[in-house]
């Protein structure tokens, strides 16, 4: 059983990732492969799927650093206005099912909640508007004031610095592989993979198995919280 593999008594600290974790990443997936190619092909007058095949060229050539997480470089690369664009689909910002009774049975037992994210504080800030979740986290971290992304090493020795947490009283969830692979070459004791980003992508990639695999976060409720 999940809850015996971690139990909470032995956790102080939990680092929560946003997207595709506790936020459906639909909304994410939506912008940048319907709405940015579709905005970018009127602009320069081009068909979407050319838009698209440039853009993705783009994306390629900035994952896993700090340029594709900050919209600002995005509104110069792509020459559009992205956080204007990302506010005109707030309405398909959802937070995942049972991620609140989650956040609330972490706060009952007293844990410290913080939110780790590779978002752009902008992007942080629209997503928090639109969900309830911000009052459960003592505070959000951006990857962005830290100054790496949470794939590269330096990151997790700069949050360890300013949260104080112990590696080994610490849980992490995310749903990117290579950052789970970053955390634990860290040394974070507690990793859990969260699949099932997106609520509507069939594409997901299958874990490699490395890590404590859950699609739900009912999955990690200690039966006497299970409401
Ligand atoms: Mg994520």
């Amino acid at each position: 059983m999940l809850e015996e593999r971690i139990k909470l008594k032995d956790i102080s600290h939990v680092l929560l990732d946003m997207d595709g974790t506790l936020l459906d990443k639909y909304f994410d997936d939506y912008f940048w492969e319907h709405l940015l190619p579709e905005k970018y092909a009127e602009k320069n007058n081009i068909s979407f799927g050319r838009a698209k095949e440039k853009l993705m060229k783009k994306y390629k050539m900035h994952e896993g650093t700090l340029n594709w997480t900050d919209i600002d470089f995005w509104s110069r690369e792509v020459d559009l206005d992205v956080p204007a664009l990302k506010e005109q689909i707030t309405h398909l910002i959802e937070v995942h099912p049972h991620v609140e009774d989650f956040l609330k049975m972490l706060k009952r037992h007293k844990k410290k909640i913080f939110l780790v994210t590779n978002a752009h504080y902008k992007v942080l800030d629209i997503k928090m508007k639109k969900t309830r979740i911000g009052e459960f986290f003592d505070s959000a971290i951006t990857s962005f004031e830290i100054g790496y992304p949470k794939e590269m090493i330096e990151f997790w020795g700069k949050i360890q610095e300013r949260l104080g947490f112990e590696k080994e009283k610490t849980l992490f969830i995310d749903d990117t592989e290579a950052v789970l692979k970053t955390a634990k070459r860290y040394g974070i004791k507690y990793i859990v993979h969260k699949i099932h980003a997106s609520s509507k992508s069939s594409t997901e990639k299958e874990p490699t198995g490395e890590f404590t695999v859950i699609s739900d976060f009912r999955e990690l409720t200690p039966p006497e919280d299970k409401l």
